[in-house]
């Protein structure tokens, strides 16, 4: 994973822990872990976040089945490889957020095909009628021929 990926989600955290209730003296240490990983994470990338954030969103969403969970619409899986692949940091088509993901679901692995082939039917072969007894069958046989 991206390095600064892996520091947006420590800080994503972090500020996650803000939000709840803290004693000021935890508060102030959560906040300056939150100012030291900050430090390391590049200006324009802080800038975005910042954007995110104070717009009420989560600025960070990890991709799950192939879902943001941002914003919950679809990454296309192709997208998805390359994240995986690259070591770019990566923003959701969709809402913007800092996208990351830690396990990739195929789609053959979610929608399994289960496709047995039926075998043909060739069993319908005209046989030649020597036997009269097999009238009883639920096809289409005609069995009104008696006669004397
Ligand atoms: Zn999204």
């Amino acid at each position: 994973m991206n390095q600064v990926t892996s520091l947006l989600i420590e800080l994503c955290g972090l500020e996650d822990k803000l939000k709840k209730r803290l004693s000021s003296q935890q508060r102030a240490e959560v906040s300056a872990q939150a100012e030291e990983i900050l430090k390391k994470i590049p200006l324009p990338i802080q800038g975005h976040y910042g954007r995110l954030r104070d717009a009420g969103k989560r600025p960070l969403a990890e991709v799950v089945n192939g879902i943001c969970k941002g914003c919950f619409l679809t990454i296309p899986y192709g997208d998805i490889l390359r994240m995986k692949d690259s070591n770019d940091i990566h923003i959701c088509d969709h809402c913007g957020r800092y996208i990351y993901v830690l396990e990739i679901v195929r789609p053959e692995d979610l929608e399994q095909e289960e496709e047995t082939p039926e075998p043909p039917s060739l069993e319908e072969t005209v046989r030649p009628s020597k036997s009269k007894k097999a009238n009883s069958k639920p096809k289409k046989v005609k069995s009104s021929s008696k006669k004397n």
